[in-house]
């Protein structure tokens, strides 16, 4: 029997990236969607004794459950997902529900000159087929996931911004043969809102609104329809290989499987397996949501929109008013995770808020939370097989955009796994987010580069500030 990284099956000597409160499985986040995720409506219990299947996966989140969603579906293969805590804990239950274009942190100019133009539209084009995807996946499984408006909008805080937009973003859309155009800002006054921030926006499409936990159960419940099972409270604490078989250990059980995916994005248990020990970068990602807005506080800003909106800044906020009237803004989290930080970083959401919105200076916020997004060190998602096991499956690293990518990629897996093909990429999988990114070097303190970049970029959007 070999373990696939030495011998750490003991939970308490993890040593995680962030304050150990990240990782409270047990816990339920306290977020605005699980207060209003509505019933479970699916069948999830925790491992218990030994079991076997063709597909072990790891996560219950959207890539997990889409994976299995799929296998069991059309592929007919026999399929089961570990989820630590219940599913759908991680930031599948927790994000804002922007089912948008993104997925990627690579520049243009570095993206084409790294892959060509070519394999660059392939992977946009990728992009807008999954929120195609996630849309129609909705519709078809009758999931109530309140999907709201069809575009989203990159606000510009300033003028200069806005002419920046005009003049290099909507180039570089045009250029992938994406659908952008410009909202000049007397149009963007009287459409969405007004604010001493907004200057015109570039407005982009498609892109929907969704509630990310009815979300994530009307996807566990299609999954279990077809024949998934799915074991919540099910952490996996060791992974060995015995012959071609996998073992995957938790609390209550084993797990016998010919094959696993790694479906753990920014909450990857990289001690697991030694082929993904340092590939991600885990970033908190937190979100505030305000009480409901009376007409007076939303006519003291025009706001007549439930378009999902981003403000056009390195370090960037994104928004949307919900179906009951809060507003949802998120941003950035804390570098460490821990409580002080924590909600000192809620504070500055806060005032990040109130200067987009002054007339709401004294609205009370409802629900504050915050989890784990993933990026990678070559900035595109992680998608394959592993090289040396082709019985290893993965999917991670969506940059804080993986509502529509993690679903894909669920897609994308299953039907590569059962195609049978070797170690050939399926075709459909873009060349740009293909294989395992490189390692960060001296992984274990990974998180020091994370706040450089995020120290040089909060210092950017400072000048171009000064400078507007
Ligand atoms: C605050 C926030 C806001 C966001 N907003 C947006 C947005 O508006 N639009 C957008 O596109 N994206 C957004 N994202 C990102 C998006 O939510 C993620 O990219 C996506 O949900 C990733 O799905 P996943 O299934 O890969 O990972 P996750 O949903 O994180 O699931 C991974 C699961 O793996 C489980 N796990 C970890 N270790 C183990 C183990 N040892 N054994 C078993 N299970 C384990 C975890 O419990 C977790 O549930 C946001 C994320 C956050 C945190």
């Amino acid at each position: 029997m070999t373990p696939v990284r030495g011998d750490l099956p003991a939970r308490k000597r993890i040593n995680r990236l962030y304050d150990e409160s990240l990782y409270r499985f047990d816990a339920v986040e306290p977020s605005y969607w699980e207060a209003t995720g509505g019933a479970l409506s699916f069948a999830s219990t925790a491992l218990r004794g030994d079991a076997s299947c063709d597909v072990a996966v790891i996560g219950g989140g959207y890539s997990g459950l889409s994976t299995a969603y799929h296998l069991a579906g059309n592929l007919q293969a026999d399929v089961r997902v570990l989820e630590a805590g219940h599913i759908g804990w991680g930031a599948s239950g927790r994000n804002g529900g922007f089912c948008s274009l993104g997925g990627s942190k690579l520049g243009l100019a570095s993206a084409v000159r790294r892959y060509g133009i070519e394999a660059v539209r392939h992977y946009w084009r990728a992009q807008v087929d999954a929120v195609e995807l996630v849309r129609s996946l909705i519709l078809e499984e009758g999931i109530d996931a309140q999907i709201t408006g069809d575009e989203e909008l990159a606000v510009a805080c300033s003028a200069r911004s806005f002419a920046e937009l005009r003049a290099h973003a909507l180039d570089q859309f045009t250029l992938l043969r994406l659908d952008a155009s410009v909202v000049p800002a007397d149009e963007f006054r009287e459409r969405y809102f007004d604010s001493p921030q907004q200057h015109g926006a570039i407005r982009i499409r498609p892109t929907f609104g969704l509630h990310p936990v009815r979300l994530v159960r009307g996807l566990a419940r299609a999954a279990v329809a077809r024949g998934a099972i799915l074991h919540a409270g099910s952490e996996v604490l060791a992974w060995q290989k015995s012959g071609d078989v996998h073992l995957l250990s938790t609390a209550g059980g084993t797990l016998r499987a010919k094959k696993v995916v790694m479906a753990a994005n920014g909450f990857m248990p990289e001690h697991l397996h030694r082929s993904f020990a340092g590939r991600p970068m885990p970033m908190i990602s937190a979100i505030v949501v305000t009480r409901p807005l009376s007409d007076v506080e939303l006519g003291a800003h025009r706001w007549q929109s439930s378009t999902p909106m981003i403000t056009a800044r390195n370090l960037l906020n994104y928004f949307r008013l919900l179906p009951d009237r809060r507003l949802l803004f998120g941003g950035r989290g804390h570098s460490s995770g821990g409580a002080a930080g924590t909600a000192s970083n809620y504070e500055l959401l806060i005032s990040q808020m109130r200067q987009l919105c002054p007339a709401w200076h004294d609205v009370t916020i409802d629900y504050r939370w915050q989890g784990l997004v993933c990026f990678t060190r070559r900035l595109t998602p992680s998608i394959g097989r592993l090289a040396d096991d082709p019985s290893v499956f993965f999917a991670f690293g969506y940059h804080g955009n993986g509502v529509n990518t993690s679903i894909w990629a669920g897609r994308e897996i299953a039907g590569w796994i059962a195609s049978g093909a070797g170690n050939a990429v399926p075709a459909s999988i873009p060349l740009m987010v293909q294989g395992l990114s490189e390692r960060f070097p001296l992984a274990a303190i990974r998180l020091w580069y994370l706040r450089a970049r995020l120290a040089m970029l909060r210092a950017a959007d400072r000048i171009d500030d000064l400078r507007s």
